[in-house]
């Protein structure tokens, strides 16, 4: 039943990738490792890993262009290891189909909540019709959302923004990942709206708007609401 978890690893620094694999070995999962983005998209077709853990900066493929020309083919799960603090290559990437990252430096803690949340929303994406964590549930079916037991009127659009997040919880929605869904290609392309339908949103589910328990505001970035506990 505990089958192992393959992990792709591909950075291409290798004090990074001894550190990354001596803590992810010594927790049960089985780690390959390739030190550039062309041995990694050939690795990812022939090993067909679980999960795979993509660094951006690559000597020979940029990483996005890795995720993209991996996306073509494969729903694998792909986290990226960014060392850039700049905010639009995560949202380029989160848009080329990642699904999650971390920014470097990071502990082996943290990289393993983020594999055991990812792996853990496959295994379930499927199932949920029902969003529910601390409190708030939603009945996609029914279009209902309920607050502690007592229905939330939400506005049709402020409905369909939080299902959208709630169908996909604990995974970050970029600003024109949610924009597309929304409105449309043809919005304008400033987030206003979006802001304003989150703020009426959080307006009628959060206890403190301001320190919300539910979506959380990835600055720069998007959104990330709150894991799906219903299963
Ligand atoms: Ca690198």
């Amino acid at each position: 039943m505990n089958r192992t978890t393959n992990i792709l690893l591909i950075e291409d620094d290798k004090s990074i990738c001894s550190f990354i694999t001596t803590a992810l070995s010594g927790n049960g999962y089985h780690i390959t490792s390739a030190y550039t983005g062309k041995e990694g998209l050939s690795l990812a077709s022939t090993d067909l890993p679980d999960i795979i853990l993509l660094d951006l900066g690559l000597p020979d493929i940029d990483g996005c262009q890795v995720l993209k020309q991996m996306r073509d083919w494969s729903d694998i799960p792909i986290i990226v290891i960014s060392a850039r603090v700049n905010e639009d290559d995560k949202v380029l990437a989160l848009d080329f189909g990642a699904d999650d990252y971390v920014t470097k430096p990071f502990g082996p803690a943290e990289l393993m909540a983020r594999i055991r949340t990812c792996l853990r929303r496959r295994h379930f994406s499927a199932s949920g019709r029902s969003y529910s964590a601390s409190g708030l549930e939603i009945d996609f079916d029914k279009h209902m959302v309920l607050l502690d037991g007592n229905e939330v009127h939400l506005t049709q659009i402020e409905y369909q923004l939080l299902s959208l997040l709630a169908e996909q919880s604990g995974r970050v929605l970029t600003y024109g990942y949610i924009m597309n869904a929304i409105w449309g290609p043809y919005m304008d392309s400033n987030n206003q709206i979006l802001r304003v339908n989150m703020a009426n949103i959080r307006r009628k589910i959060e206890k403190n708007p301001a320190r919300p328990q539910y979506v959380f505001t990835e600055i720069g970035i998007g959104y990330r609401m709150r894991e799906n506990e219903s299963n």
